[in-house]
C-alpha cells in the first residue's frame, strides 16, 4: 500500500523498547508507525517465563508480555507493520525510509531495532531455545535450580553469568572454544576460584541432546586438541558469546561503537560526529550493551517517546 503521508514518528523495532516508544507516543496523540523488522517482538518474543518484569508476581511468559505490549499500542492509535528497511536518508528532512518496494517519510525516528544474541547455530541448538537452552542468564537462571549447567563462551559475560548462575545450578561447566580466555584476570580468576565452577577449553559443542524429549539431556562436545568426543551430562546451556547489535543499516549514518552499538547520548540522543542528529533516537539493546534487560529497554523507550514529543513540540508537526 503506498504511503504518501508523512508520519510524525516511526519506531524501527517492536521489542520491549520500540513498544513502549509506541505506547507514549502513541498516547501523545502522534499515531506512531512501528516497523517490525526480522525479529518481531525482539528477544522476548523468543523466551518463556520471565520472572522479573514488574508487575507479574507469577511471571509472565515473554511472547504473552510482548503481545500485550503490542495491543496496548495499538489501542493508543499505533500501526504495526511488517517491513524490512532496504536504506534511510538521514540527511533531508523529513526523513526517507526505503522499505523496498516503498519509501515512507516522517519527521522525528526512533531506532529501537535490538542486539541479537549470538548462536552456534546448530540445528539442535535453535530447536531447543526456550527449552533448556537460553542466551539469558538473569531470565532464565532461576530454573537451572539445582542442575548442572553449562556456559558456553570465554568472555567476561560467560564469567559474569557463570559465576552468577552458581547461585542456582549445583555445577557449571564453562566451554570455552579457544585455548585462551578472552576474559579480564579479575572475572576469571574469580569464576577459577569458585568451587562450583569447572573449564573446558579448546572445546566446542556439536550437538545438544534432547530434541525428542524438548529438553536439554546434554551436549556433544569434542575437545579441538584431542580430538576426543563425548557427551557431557547437562539440564542447560546458557550461550554467552556475544550479542550481535542490529545496526548495520545506520553505518556511516550515525556514530557506533566499535562492536556496532548505537552511541547515544543523555540515554536517547543519537551523533554523527559528535554533533547531535535532531530528531532520531535510540533505546533499547540497540544502545545498551551493559544492562540489556526488558525493563531498561522499555525505560528506554520511554525516553526515547518523550524526546519525540519535546522535539516535534519545538520543530513543528
Ligand atoms: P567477548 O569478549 O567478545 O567474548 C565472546 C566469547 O565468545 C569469546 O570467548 C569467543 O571466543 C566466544 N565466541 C564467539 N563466537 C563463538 C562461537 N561461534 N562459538 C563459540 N564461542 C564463540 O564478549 P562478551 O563476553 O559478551 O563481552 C563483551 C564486552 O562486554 C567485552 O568488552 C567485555 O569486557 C564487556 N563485559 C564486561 C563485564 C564486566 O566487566 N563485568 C561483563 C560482561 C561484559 P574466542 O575468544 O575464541 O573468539
Amino acid at each position: 500500500m503506498p504511503d504518501n503521508i508523512t508520519h510524525d514518528v516511526v519506531i524501527l523495532g517492536s521489542g520491549c523498547a520500540g513498544l513502549t516508544a509506541a505506547i507514549y507516543t502513541g498516547r501523545a496523540n502522534l499515531k506512531p508507525l512501528v516497523l517490525e523488522g526480522h525479529e518481531p517482538g525482539g528477544q522476548l518474543s523468543i523466551t518463556t517465563l520471565v520472572e522479573n518484569f514488574p508487575g507479574w508476581p507469577e511471571g509472565v511468559q515473554g511472547p504473552d508480555l510482548i503481545e500485550n505490549m503490542k495491543k496496548q499500542s495499538v489501542r493508543f492509535g499505533a500501526e504495526l507493520r511488517l517491513a524490512h528497511l532496504s536504506s534511510i536518508d538521514l540527511t533531508k528532512r523529513p526523513f526517507s525510509l526505503n522499505l523496498g518496494k516503498e519509501t515512507i517519510h516522517t519527521r522525528s525516528l526512533i531506532i529501537a531495532s535490538g542486539a541479537s544474541a549470538r548462536w552456534l547455530n546448530l540445528p539442535s541448538e535453535q530447536a531447543l531455545i526456550g527449552h533448556g537452552v537460553t542466551s539469558c542468564a538473569t531470565c532464565d537462571g532461576f530454573f537451572a535450580s539445582g542442575k548442572e549447567i553449562a556456559v558456553i563462551g570465554g568472555g567476561d559475560t560467560a564469567m559474569e553469568e557463570a559465576l552468577f548462575l552458581t547461585r542456582f545450578a549445583t555445577k557449571v561447566t564453562i566451554i570455552n572454544r579457544s585455548e585462551k580466555f578472552r576474559a579480564s584476570k579479575i572475572m576469571l580468576d574469580r569464576a577459577i576460584a569458585h568451587p562450583k565452577v569447572r573449564f573446558l577449553s579448546s572445546t566446542i559443542v556439536e550437538e545438544v541432546i534432547g530434541v525428542e524429549e524438548k529438553d536439554v539431556k546434554g551436549l556433544r562436545v569434542k575437545n579441538q586438541v584431542s580430538g576426543e568426543q563425548y557427551v557431557l551430562p547437562v539440564a542447560f546451556m546458557f550461550l554467552a558469546i556475544g550479542h550481535i547489535p542490529n545496526a548495520m543499516a545506520f553505518k556511516d549514518l550515525i556514530d557506533v561503537d566499535a562492536d556496532g552499538y548505537i552511541k547515544t547520548r543523555n540515554n536517547v540522543f543519537t551523533t554523527l560526529n559528535g554533533e547531535i542528529i535532531p530528531g532520531v533516537f535510540a533505546c533499547g539493546d540497540i544502545q545498551d550493551r551493559r544492562y540489556r534487560q526488558a525493563i531498561t529497554a522499555a525505560g528506554s523507550g520511554c525516553m526515547a517517546a518523550l524526546e519525540v514529543e519535546k522535539y516535534l513540540e519545538e520543530h513543528g508537526r
